[in-house]
C-alpha cells in the first residue's frame, strides 16, 4: 500500500503518471511525488509509527514506494544525540546532533537508496547505476547486493580509499571515470537515455529524493513531535537540505506535529560553493564551479537543486556558510574530541560551518538547534592522518611507558605530585 498519487512539475504543476522520469517535458522542471495526504493522515498516527520498526520503514506511508518491494538493510531511525559538550564549546544552549553515521554502509545515502530500489524494483527494473561522489556509490552496489541485481556505479577517478573499496567489496560494475563528479553525472545521463537501468539520482531521482524527507520525520518524533529551532545541514546537489524542511512541512500537514517554524541553514566547502556563494551574494542564481575541497562527498560543482535550496534559506530566514579545507579538519576533530563521534569530511564541514554561524550570531545561543552528521569517517581517514596527535611508541614495560607520558604529560605521569 502507498500513498503516492502522481508526479508533478516543481515549476509548472503539470501532473505526469508514477513512471521512471524525472523533468517536465513542457518547462523541464524537476518532478516531484505527491501524495494523497487526506489517505496518509487517516492512516498514520504517532502511535502507530512509535510502533513500527526502528527504521526508516517505520515511515512507509508516506514513502513512495511499495514496501513489499522493500532492500531492508537496517536503514534508518538513527540516534539524535544531545551534544552538550560541543553546544558549550561553540556557545548554544541546545544543539542535537543527527549522527548518520551509523546507517549499513555509514551515510545517509541509505535512506534514499532504500526508497529508489524499492521503487526500482515495483517499475521491474533488474539493474541499478548512479552517478556518485562517493558515498551513493557504497550505498547502491550494496543494496543492489542484497536484492541480487546488477549495479553499475560510476564515481569520478580521484576519490578516497575508503570510498572506492566500500563499493567493490560488493562487485558492482565500478567505473571511475576521468574527470569530476560533473562529468560522471553528464555521463550518466547519457547512458540512462538507452539503457534499461534504473539510475537512482537520474530517471528515478523524484523517488530516490523523497528518502531524504525520513531525516526530518526521525529528528520530529525524537524531539517529542516537534520541529526544531534551526537545522544545519550539508549541501552537494541542495536535495537532502530541501527535503528536510519538506518533511517537516508533511508531517505538518498530516497532522504530527504544529507548523514548523525551523530556519533551515546549508553548509559547504569554500572548494565548492556554488550555493553558499550565491547566498551570501542576495541571488537566487547561482554559478557553477568547478569544485576543490577535501569534501568530496559534497562535491558537486553544478547542484541540481541548489535554486530550490537558495528558495528555502529565504522562505525559513536560514542561510549559508561556506568553511576552508583546514576549518574541516578542525571540525572533524572537534567533533570527535567532544561527541565522540568520527565524522567523514562533510561532518567536518557541517560542524565547522555552525560553529562559524554561532559566532556571526546567525544561529542565536538560545535556539534549539539539530545538525546533521552524514557520513562516517572511516571512509575520509586521508583527511585527517598526519593531523593528529602521533600515538606513544614504546617497549612492551611499565618504566618506558611513564617515561614516554612524563614527556608529553608532566601532570599525568606517575611522578609525584609538584616534581616536575
Ligand atoms: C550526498 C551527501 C550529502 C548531500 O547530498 P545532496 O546531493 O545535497 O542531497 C551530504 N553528506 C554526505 C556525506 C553525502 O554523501
Ligand atoms: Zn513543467
Amino acid at each position: 500500500m502507498s500513498f503516492e498519487s502522481a508526479l508533478r512539475c516543481r515549476e509548472c504543476g503539470r501532473e505526469y503518471p508514477l513512471d521512471p522520469i524525472f523533468s517536465c517535458e513542457f518547462c523541464f522542471g524537476p518532478l516531484e511525488v505527491d501524495y494523497d495526504y487526506d489517505g496518509i493522515r487517516a492512516a498514520m498516527s504517532r502511535e502507530s509509527i512509535s510502533a513500527g520498526p526502528a527504521t526508516l520503514w517505520r515511515y512507509a506511508e508516506l514513502l513512495p514506494c511499495d514496501p513489499q518491494y522493500r532492500v531492508d538493510l537496517g536503514t534508518g531511525f538513527t540516534p539524535l544525540i544531545r551534544a552538550d559538550r560541543l553546544a558549550e564549546r561553540l556557545g548554544l544552549e541546545r544543539l542535537w546532533l543527527k549522527n548518520d553515521t551509523v546507517n549499513p554502509t555509514w551515510s545517509f545515502k541509505d535512506r534514499v537508496v532504500s526508497v529508489a530500489i524499492a521503487r526500482a524494483r515495483e517499475f521491474g527494473f533488474d539493474a541499478m547505476a548512479c552517478a556518485s561522489t562517493g558515498n551513493l556509490a557504497n550505498s547502491v552496489a550494496a543494496h543492489a547486493s542484497s536484492a541480487g541485481m546488477e549495479a553499475y556505479v560510476f564515481i569520478p577517478d580521484d576519490l578516497e580509499q575508503g570510498k572506492v573499496v566500500n563499493s567493490n567489496v560488493y562487485d558492482p560494475t565500478l567505473v571511475m571515470v576521468e574527470g569530476s563528479y560533473d562529468d560522471v553525472n553528464r555521463l550518466c545521463t547519457e547512458l540512462s537515455a538507452d539503457r534499461n537501468w534504473a539510475f537512482v539520482n537520474i530517471n528515478v531521482r523524484p523517488y530516490y529524493a523523497e528518502g531524504s524527507r525520513t531525516l526530518a520525520f526521525e529528528v520530529a518524533e525524537q524531539l517529542g513531535w516537534r520541529a526544531p529551532d534551526h537545522v544545519v545541514a550539508p549541501l552537494a546537489s541542495g536535495s537532502l537540505y530541501t527535503k528536510i524542511w519538506k518533511g517537516f512541512k508533511e508531517f505538518e500537514r498530516v497532522g504530527l506535529i504544529d507548523e514548523p517554524q525551523t530556519r533551515m541553514s546549508g553548509a559547504q566547502a569554500t572548494g565548492c560553493s556554488p550555493i553558499a556563494k550565491a547566498y551570501k551574494e542576495g541571488t537566487l542564481n547561482f554559478l557553477p564551479q568547478k569544485p576543490d575541497t577535501i569534501a568530496r562527498s559534497l562535491a558537486i560543482g553544478n547542484p541540481a537543486d541548489g535554486y530550490y535550496a537558495l528558495k528555502t534559506m529565504e522562505e525559513t530566514g536560514g542561510g549559508a556558510e561556506m568553511t576552508s579545507d583546514a576549518e574541516i579538519i578542525e571540525g572533524v576533530k572537534l567533533l570527535a574530541e567532544t561527541e565522540g563521534i568520527f565524522a567523514e569530511t562533510a561532518g567536518g564541514v557541517t560542524i565547522a560551518c555552525l560553529k562559524k554561524m554561532v559566532e556571526s550570531g546567525h544561529i542565536r545561543p538560545q535556539e534549539e538547534t539539530v545538525a546533521f552528521i552524514t557520513g562516517a569517517g572511516l571512509k575520509t581517514v586521508e583527511a585527517v592522518q598526519g593531523q593528529l596527535t602521533e600515538p606513544l611508541r614504546v617497549p612492551a614495560n611499565a618504566e618506558a611507558f611513564d617515561e614516554a607520558l612524563g614527556a608529553r604529560h608532566p601532570v599525568l605521569a606517575g611522578a609525584p605530585a609538584g616534581g616536575a
